[in-house]
Formats: C-alpha cells, structure tokens, sequence
C-alpha cells in the first residue's frame, strides 16, 4: 500500500485543551474552524466536548450546522462571521450562536430571528472583524437590552509577547466592554499564554490544542508516515527529480516516497526539508512533486518502509518554517489522500 498514513492522537488534543484551560480561570472553549483545522471535526469535536469543552467556535454558519450534526444539542457553537444574508435557518435550525459583526447583521438578526441568542464582536484594533468603538457606542444599548451572550475580540499580535499591540488592544477591549454585565472573551492561544488580564470569562483556543506553537508546551497532535515506493543507488553527478536542482556529490541511496505538494508537502519546503528513518534524519533531494518526494537514505544500512515527516522528532512548526509559513497552514493543507487513524480516544 502507497497511501500515507495520517494518525493524529486524540488523547494528545484532549491534554492540550486540559493544559490550556489549567492556565486560566475563565471557561475554555475550542476553535474548530476549517474542520477542526484540517484534522477532522467528526472525531476531534466530540473528543473536545469529552474533554469538558461546551463552547465552540467555527468560522461559518456552514460549518456550524455541521458541527451541530456531530455534537447533538447542548453545546454553545458560536460563529465568527455573524449573520449573514440568508443565514437565518442554518441558525435557527442548528441553534447557532453568531457573533454579530456590524450594525447590518444586528437588524438582519432580530428581524429574522426575535429572541434567539447572539453574541458580538468588537474590532479592538486589528481591523479584521468586528463593531469599530464608534459603531459599538452608537449601538450599544439597542444591543444589550437584547442579551447577547458574550462580547469577544481577537489580538493581532499575541503570538510576540512583548508587542505594544497586546495591551493597546487589551485597553481598546476594557474601554468598549467594562462596566457591561455581558461575559467576555479575547484571547486565543496565544492570548492565553500572555496572562491572567487577557483572561476575561471565556477563551478560545485554537491552534494550541492541535499541538502548534504559540503554546511551546503542546503535544504533538499529529504523525505524519510516508511509504517508500523504491530505492535506488545513484552515482556522482546523477541528478534527482525535475529540473536536475540536485546533483550526487558520491554515491547515494535515494528513496523515493509516497507523497508530495498536493497531499499539502509544501513545494516550497525543497531543500530545507528532511524526514525521519528511526532517530536517523533523511533529507530531501531534488524538488517536491506532485505525489513523490526524493530522500536521501544512504546512511541507513536498510531500506525503510516509511520515512517520517511530522512526529516526535519534528513539529508542525518545524516542517512550515521551511516553506516560510506557520503550523497552522501546514495542518489545513494536509490532503484528503491520507489513510487517517485517529488513536487516545
Ligand atoms: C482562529 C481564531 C481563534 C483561534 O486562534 P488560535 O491562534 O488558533 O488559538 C480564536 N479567535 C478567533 C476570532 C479566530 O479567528
């Protein structure tokens, strides 16, 4: 068998979210956005509500409806983008909670749906999402004699502890919502991490819970093992891949793998990149192909089954510092071409 094989340890997500909810005194939810970011909302959403999680957090009434599918009735599924034109069935029917954004989704929501719960979302600085201080004072009391359920915003640069943004948005956050008798929430993983006046009622982790960084704590969530199709001897001056990038200096053993950049092994990574044969590092040769990446295996003394690319001995973030992005568009680049085994249940 040549397909790759994705386990992802949902054991490990559970201590993640447990680690992260020990740091603050404030309900814990979890972020499960673009399906669990790219991991599976099927398994990782009803391991989460196990865990003690009843509050989550999607990007799209879409995404919402499928989660209450998954979830069953009981948890509280807010969603990012509000109430959208055309929204108000998935919302009514799945029993979404929309984090409204504008004044726009505010008359939408209570002329479509009287009575049912909302939340808001207040743009502290970062200009992404979110009722600007002045729309919020225009609004404010027209708002709150509705009962919304909690008040939110999102940093911009909480993963840089030291950033003047952190507590400039903590400020602009207190001035829109003290005195308010509305549970509130801003931070994320990273907001988390920053400390206890970032705290608030609620927070919604996300990334931290699928083993990435800002949360350098954080169990791997994810392995990631790819067969080896064959390998081959190859003389000095033979080249690997398209377009001859890599020439053998000496005699090589060249593996050839089961996956490439449509599986989300970013072309990008090229030569930075290296897998894992047991505690032996294995390099990349040559460029990334569509379903086949070239490795390097002449220091093994035996031909390997499978060379590992994420795992114990190399993070999500690990693998995305070679192609120049982050952990979290490494996992919801993964492809939908891996075996996937969910394990730790
Ligand atoms: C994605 C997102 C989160 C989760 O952020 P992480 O950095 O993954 O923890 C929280 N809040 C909002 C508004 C988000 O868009």
């Amino acid at each position: 068998m040549a397909q790759a094989r994705l386990t992802i340890d949902l054991g490990a997500l559970c201590a993640n979210w447990s680690a992260l909810a020990g740091k603050s005194r404030a309900e814990t939810g979890a972020v499960v956005k673009a399906n669990a970011y790219g991991l599976g909302i099927d398994a990782i959403a009803p391991a989460l509500a196990q865990a003690g999680a009843r509050r989550f957090f999607v990007a799209v009434a879409e995404e919402g409806a499928a989660l209450r599918r998954v979830l069953g009735p009981g948890p509280e599924i807010n969603v990012f983008s509000g109430h959208m034109a055309g929204d108000a069935a998935l919302i009514r029917e799945a029993g979404l909670t929309p984090m409204i954004n504008s004044i726009d989704q505010m008359l939408r929501h209570v002329e479509s749906l009287p009575g049912h719960p909302f939340g808001i979302q207040l743009d502290s600085g970062m200009n992404r999402l979110g009722m600007e201080p002045a729309e919020w004072s225009a609004l404010r009391d027209i708002a709150l004699a509705q009962n919304p359920t909690l008040l939110m915003s999102h940093l911009a640069c909480a993963d840089e502890p030291t950033h003047a943004m952190n507590p400039r948005q903590l400020g602009a956050f207190r001035a829109m919502t003290d005195g308010l008798d509305v549970p509130r929430a801003l931070s994320a993983t990273g907001g988390i991490l920053l400390g206890p006046e970032y705290h608030f009622d609620v927070t919604r982790p996300g990334i931290g819970l699928y083993g990435g960084l800002p949360f350098v704590d954080a169990r791997p969530v994810v392995t990631l093992s790819i067969p080896v199709i064959q390998v081959r001897e190859i003389e000095p001056g033979e080249t690997v891949g398209y377009g001859n990038s890599f020439t053998a200096p000496a005699p090589m053993r060249v593996a050839t793998i089961a996956s490439g950049y449509a599986d989300g092994i970013l072309r990008a990574m090229g030569p930075n990149a290296q897998l894992w044969a047991g505690e032996t590092r294995c390099k990349v040769l040559g460029r990334i192909s569509m379903d086949l990446i070239g490795v390097d295996v002449t220091a093994l003394d035996h031909e390997p089954d499978a060379l590992e690319l994420l795992g114990q001995h190399q993070s999500v973030d690990t693998v995305a510092e070679w192609a120049g992005t982050i952990g979290y568009e490494i996992l919801t680049s993964l492809g939908n071409r891996y075996a996937r085994e969910y394990v730790g249940a």
